[in-house]
């Protein structure tokens, strides 16, 4: 086997012949694909091939629009044999827009976006528009190649000669065709990177990752992130229709396609809907997948793509509201709203069905001297604690709610009087019995209480409410630490 470097190829690289020009072509695309790309290795070419063809000067235009009447084209890269070449900078080319009025020059334009080279001895064409704005520049001679990007005419790569009349041969052109769609691939890459760059910044800024499934092929396209949640050496992947399907939550499935059978049909622009995935270690993480259908001409569905945002710190806080919509966020028990519904439906079942209930409302004894004394941080441990027995001294069933501040409240279904009132002595037992260790403080607490035993009497939770209050303002009355229990519907007034 024999190895090399390409440099040292036993290749005669004479000046102005084929195989230097090759050369230069090979080691241009070398630079572009590995190292410099834009703009520097364009710079580069242009210097190589300026040397080795031994113009005056190698340019690119870029084709910025073309319209029937118009074109609008910037001089974007120059090498110069000598400085009295240049030409790049001046305001002539600068963003420079020429009307297509001449039909030499209508033609020469047409030639390029069809994508083919021109070749150009000044002093052989005829006199014209060509001939005149060609010898103004001085040039004697010139050939122009075409850079096609995506089969469109991106711009022109040019090499003036105003020294020599010089015939480029058949060979010479092909190989700069070949540099040609060097600085399509340069321009390709460019495009590229500066998309990444882009999708880099919406994706840390929205952390999202980017999805598409084709219609035609049937397959899903994603970025290595959504599934994966340690770095992979792939960026992104390819999975069938089922695969992908496979990684959303069963549940999420069936509200998934619905959501997307709804969509096509409305022809709406944007998707949108919140789903859970599966990751590579098993995890579940909410997305939500923001999408958009692309048509053919003939309004076939072709692709549906876009991006799939991280939406867990969305989706916590959102369980949060929800937590704190019901319960109380000291205690962990339902909060005051709650138990009204709960009471309400109570009262509903006692009047339809003659269910028996009790309502047991605890306000603790001397709170406000605890809290003064031993401050507010201590007083809430108290409060989560007294719930805390509370809850230990009744049945799952039973319903425990605070009110606010240090009013609690506990509906007994099912409950007569006598049991009732038991439960109610088993709180303050319970609370009063030991002190409460807070903070690294003992503390000695009790409760009253009132109670509501409903006799089957049309009532409402408002009247319910107020005779257990007014039962428990007469336990605080006769010297708190006590229940008493409400007479029907008695109340303060
Ligand atoms: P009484 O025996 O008559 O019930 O006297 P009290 O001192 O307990 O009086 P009251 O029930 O009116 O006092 C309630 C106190 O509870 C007043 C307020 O400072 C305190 N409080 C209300 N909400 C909270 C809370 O979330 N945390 C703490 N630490 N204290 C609270
Ligand atoms: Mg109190």
């Amino acid at each position: 086997m024999q190895t090399g470097k390409f440099d040292n190829l036993g290749v005669s690289y004479e000046e102005g012949s084929n195989a230097a020009l090759l050369s230069a072509i090979a080691r241009s695309a070398e630079e572009l694909t590995s190292g410099k790309g834009w703009p520097d290795g364009v710079n580069d070419l242009l210097a190589a091939l300026g040397r080795v063809t031994g113009v005056s000067r190698v340019w690119i235009f870029q084709t910025v629009e073309v319209s029937p009447a118009h074109i609008t084209q910037n001089y974007t890269f120059e090498w110069a044999s000598d400085p009295k070449y240049v030409q790049i900078g001046m305001s002539m080319f600068s963003m420079f827009t020429v009307t297509i009025d001449q039909p030499e020059y209508r033609s020469l334009i047409e030639s390029r976006q069809r994508g083919e080279w021109q070749k150009v001895i000044v002093s052989q064409l005829e006199r014209g528009y060509l001939h005149e704005n060609l010898s103004t520049q001085k040039i004697k001679s010139m050939l122009t190649i075409p850079i096609m990007v995506d089969d469109e005419w991106w711009g022109t790569l040019g090499f003036d000669d105003c020294e020599r009349e010089y015939d480029w041969n058949d060979v010479e052109i092909a190989l700069l065709r070949t540099a040609g769609y060097l600085i399509s691939n340069a321009v390709l890459r460019d495009r590229l990177s500066a998309k990444r760059k882009q999708f880099g910044i919406l994706r840390q800024i929205t952390d999202s990752s980017a999805w598409a499934y084709d219609f035609k092929t049937g397959q899903v396209w994603c970025a290595a992130e959504l599934i994966h949640t340690v770095p992979m050496p792939m960026e992104n992947y390819n999975l069938s229709l089922r695969s992908a399907i496979r990684l959303v939550h069963p549940v999420d499935r069936g509200p998934l396609f619905r959501e997307i059978r709804d969509y096509m049909a409305s022809r709406k622009n944007v998707f949108r809907h919140d789903l859970r995935v599966f990751t590579d270690c098993g995890d579940l993480r909410w997305v939500e997948l923001i999408g958009n259908l692309r048509r053919n001409d003939r309004g076939q569905p072709e692709q549906f793509a876009g991006i799939a945002v991280d939406i867990r710190a969305r989706k916590q806080e959102e369980d949060r509201l929800r937590e704190e919509a019901v319960t109380d966020p000291l205690t962990g028990v339902l909060n005051r709203r709650m138990f009204w519904r709960e009471l309400q439906k109570h009262v509903d079942g006692a009047i339809d069905q003659g269910d028996s209930f009790a309502v047991l409302i605890l306000d603790i004894d001397h709170f406000k001297i605890l809290n003064d004394t031993h401050g507010h941080a201590v007083g809430d441990g108290v409060l989560r604690q007294f719930t805390e027995r509370c809850v230990g001294a009744v049945r799952g069933q039973d319903v425990v709610a605070r009110l606010g501040g240090d009013e609690f409240v506990i509906l007994l279904p099912g409950e007569g009087g006598a049991s009732a009132r038991a439960v109610g002595e088993r709180i303050l037992h319970s609370v009063g019995a030991s002190p409460f260790a807070v903070l690294g403080q003992r503390l000695t607490v009790t409760t009253s209480i009132g109670l509501y035993v409903h006799d089957g009497a049309l009532t409402t939770p408002a009247r319910i409410v107020e005779s257990a209050d007014f039962a428990l303002y007469r336990a605080k009355h006769d010297g708190r630490n006590r229940l008493a229990v409400a007479s029907c519907c008695q109340t303060s007034i």
